[in-house]
């Protein structure tokens, strides 16, 4: 049986990574956090002490990434070129320039390569991707495709809570990454056939419940579809 591929795409704060962890892990799938992978090419490029804006020096450092993800306890341990980088990717001032990276074109075609070279080697039944561009160029033909969405002062608070030290400058901080970024890949507005999840208005248990009721309903189609056309 093939790999059923669940794509989640949304904005900073949307509660993604965290809903998309929870419901690999009661399906008993894979997950894939693909923001990871361009905040793990930041981190190596600023390692380097080169430009993030530097277009040919970031993609020669693309060669260089060696980027690996094992399954921790708790978290995905994120290994760069063999080094722990779980904690620095998330540092802000990885998250301030990661947006630089991520609009470089020849980044995004390299990592996505990467991406689905991942999904395609799983051996779990499944896996569950999340990013910006999963939905539309990932993976397009994934079996569930999900917009998260929440309205933006929910998604500042949800952020705020997470990054309690420096939540001062939270909210200017979401609004600006979600802008720039807004300008590369279209994540605020559901492509055709994607399900928009808006979590506006349901806690943490309710979203990841929402997303394994979409997964269920796709599943208990695509079974009877396969007795429809099975030989009797
Ligand atoms: O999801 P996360 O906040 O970790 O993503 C970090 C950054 O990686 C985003 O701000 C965006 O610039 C970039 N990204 C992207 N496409 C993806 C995933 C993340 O451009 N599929």
């Amino acid at each position: 049986m093939s790999t059923i591929v669940v794509a989640i795409d949304g904005p900073a704060g949307s509660g993604k990574s965290s809903v998309s962890r929870a419901a690999a892990s009661r399906l008993g799938f894979d997950f894939l956090d693909t923001g990871a992978a361009y905040r793990a090419l930041t981190w190596l490029t600023l390692e380097r002490g080169l430009s993030p804006a530097d277009a040919d020096a970031v993609i020669a450092v693309v060669d260089d990434l060696d980027y690996a993800t094992v399954a921790g306890e708790h978290d995905t341990v994120v290994l760069v070129r063999g080094t722990d980088v779980s904690h620095a990717i998330r540092e802000p001032r990885i998250t301030a320039v990661v947006s630089d990276v991520a609009r470089i074109p020849e980044v995004r075609v390299r990592l996505n390569e990467m991406f689905r070279a991942t999904m395609a080697a799983t051996s779990a039944p499944g896996v569950v991707t999340e990013g910006r561009d999963i939905t539309t160029v990932v993976a397009p033909d994934a079996h569930v495709r999900i917009l998260l969405t929440a309205d933006e002062d929910v998604r500042i608070a949800r952020r705020a809570r997470e990054l309690a030290p420096e939540a001062a400058n939270t909210a200017s901080q979401l609004r600006e990454r979600d802008k720039r970024d807004a300008t590369v890949v279209d994540f605020l507005t559901a492509a055709p056939g994607v399900t928009t999840l808006d979590s506006t208005n349901l806690d943490f248990e309710q979203t990841v419940q929402a997303v394994l009721d979409l997964v269920n309903s796709a599943r208990a189609v695509s079974a009877a579809q396969a007795s429809e056309v099975a030989p009797t």
